[in-house]
C-alpha cells in the first residue's frame, strides 16, 4: 500500500509507514469537494426558499392584525417616542375628576 503522507510503498501488512513512520492503519480522512459544498448549500438554499413561503403563506390565513407586516402603534405602546409606559398604569383605576359638579354629599 503506498502512504498518503509520503507516497513511499508499504507492504500490505505494514502498520506503519517505513519513511515517515505515519500510522498506515487509520483510514484516510474524508474532504468534501466543490460538488459536495454546491449539493448541500443548494439544498439548504431550497429549504430557505420553502420555509419563507410556506411561513408567508401560513401568516396569510391568521387573522388581523397578525397576518400584517407592520404592527400597528396601539398595540405596541411601549414602542411610542417620548412616552413612558408601565404595564401596571394600565391596571390602575383613571383619577378622579378634580371639580364634580351636581354631586351632593
Ligand atoms: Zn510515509
Amino acid at each position: 500500500m503506498k502512504c498518503l503522507n509520503c507516497g513511499q510503498e508499504n507492504k500490505d501488512t505494514a502498520k506503519a509507514c517505513r519513511k515517515c513512520s505515519r500510522d498506515l492503519t487509520i483510514p484516510p480522512a474524508w474532504f468534501p469537494d466543490a460538488q459536495w459544498h454546491l449539493r448541500t448549500l443548494g439544498i439548504i438554499y431550497a429549504l430557505v426558499v420553502v420555509f419563507y413561503f410556506g411561513v408567508s403563506a401560513a401568516l396569510k390565513t391568521l387573522p388581523r392584525p397578525y397576518n400584517i407586516r407592520k404592527i400597528p402603534i396601539e398595540m405596541t405602546p411601549w414602542l411610542r417616542k417620548g412616552e413612558k409606559f408601565l404595564p401596571e398604569d394600565s391596571l390602575k383605576a383613571p383619577p378622579p375628576a378634580a371639580e364634580e359638579t351636581g354631586s351632593p354629599r
